[in-house]
């Protein structure tokens, strides 16, 4: 039974294809350059060698035939033919009030992500062309949207409203979605698993660390707060994105720089974060972790301001759950990172949790990296957002 993954930006489209017998990838790939000129297809097969196909891809529907016919290719491919494929699993960024959990995608499906595009103006509309391009290259085989939002429908009233006058809830729905949430739901219950904890009653608090970043905090696998808001600029420092700041700054600097809102946004959302803080260096963390072992002040800076704000995450989930068994790192930086584990769990030696020094010295597997006497599990947790959605793809059309 083979699941194809599918994630579609406006340019660009990532693939796996995935045997769910032993959830094995078979063969991933990206298409680049969709409907600009130098479209290209990267195509990795498993145990071979990967392949560049250079062909105009005008959209996403040549994109994807491109896809199927890699898959299938004698060379290259790894099927003999599209009945292989089973189903095809999407990721979809927002799926507004509409959905709590992943679906089959049928006509209401496609307006209601529609209905979204103001929500995810950059992301909704590609999702959506990724869907109707694999329903006209493999017509019949079911669709399915795994929301980035569903997770975050789990949470009560009080954790998702804004201090808001209600009618904008009401009227426009303006409340806290919490994006990532593929991530979360996976390294939430693969924590559960790994550190062998009651799945109906665990409380786990993940970190996803990467260009964006959020924290979610779990009781039983439900969502009980996550950081992220009705866009994904709220919580955390990012790699470009500010994260939590005082609303009011927004109008300060329209007036001092005579810049639009959307102007402003544009600097909340691309040039702030590490990038801001460590004026300019750079939103990689390899790079400002070079720069601040070289003494650079902002680049340490950055990197103990982004630990602390973490850290007070932490502990406001630790207070909103009364408690916390587990707390999993995961994503580019919780899980390549040992320095910045080692700074955010500096901060936590008050819950009971003690990181291990030579426990925390790995990178990308999953490991117990607390303490044995620590009262809180700490753990190193890879995600996998694409097994993720294969197994919601498989769940709900096996
Ligand atoms: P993601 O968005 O999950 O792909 O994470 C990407 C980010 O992870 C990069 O921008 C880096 O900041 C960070 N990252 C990746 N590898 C490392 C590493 N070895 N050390 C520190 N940060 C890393």
């Amino acid at each position: 039974m083979n699941i194809l993954v599918m994630n579609c930006g406006s340019s660009s489209l990532k693939y796996q294809l995935i045997d769910m017998v032993n959830e094995s990838v078979l063969a991933k790939g990206l298409c680049e350059r969709i409907g600009i000129e130098g479209s290209v297809l990267t195509h990795s097969p498993a145990g071979k060698d990967k392949v560049k196909f250079e062909k105009p891809m005008p959209s996403h529907k040549e994109a994807i035939q491109m896809v199927m016919d890699a898959l299938v290719d004698k060379e290259c491919g790894v099927i003999s033919s599209t009945d292989e494929i089973a189903a095809i699993g999407h990721r979809v960024v927002h799926g507004g009030t509409y959905y709590s959990d992943s679906v089959v995608v049928d006509e209401k499906v496609k307006e209601a992500i529609k209905d979204c595009f103001d929500l995810a103006p950059l992301h909704n509309p590609a999702n959506l062309m990724g869907i109707e391009a694999c329903e006209a290259a493999a017509p019949g085989k079911p669709n399915v949207a795994v929301f980035d939002t569903a997770f975050g429908m789990n949470m009560e009233e009080k954790a998702y409203l804004y201090a808001l006058p209600y009618e904008y809830f009401e009227k426009y729905k303006v409340r806290r979605y919490g994006f990532h949430g593929t991530s979360h739901s996976f390294v939430s219950g693969e924590a559960i698993k790994f550190a062998g904890l009651d799945p109906k009653t665990a409380k786990v608090i993940v970190c996803h660390l990467g260009n964006g970043a959020s924290v979610s905090a779990s009781i039983g696998g439900k969502c009980v707060d996550t950081s992220m808001g009705l866009t994904p600029l709220e919580g955390l420092i990012m790699g470009t994105r500010s994260g939590d700041i005082d609303p009011a700054i927004i109008q300060f600097l329209c007036n001092k720089l005579s810049i639009s809102v959307d102007e402003c946004l544009n600097i909340l959302n691309k040039k702030s974060g590490v990038l801001g803080l460590s004026n300019g260096i750079s939103s990689d963390f390899r790079d400002i972790d070079a720069a601040a072992e070289e003494g650079n002040h902002q680049a340490e800076v950055a990197l103990e301001a982004y630990a602390l704000r973490v850290a007070k995450y932490i502990g406001a989930y630790a207070a909103a759950m009364n408690g916390v068994d587990a707390i999993a790192f995961t994503a580019g930086v919780g899980e390549n990172d040992k320095n910045m584990r080692k700074d955010i769990c500096a901060y936590l030696g008050y819950l009971g949790a003690f990181i291990d020094a030579e426990k925390n010295d790995i990178r990308g597997e999953n490991r117990v990296i607390s303490t044995d006497d620590s009262k809180v599990k700490l753990l190193l947790m890879p995600t996998n957002e694409e097994l993720a959605i294969a197994r919601d793809t498989l769940r709900l059309t096996k």
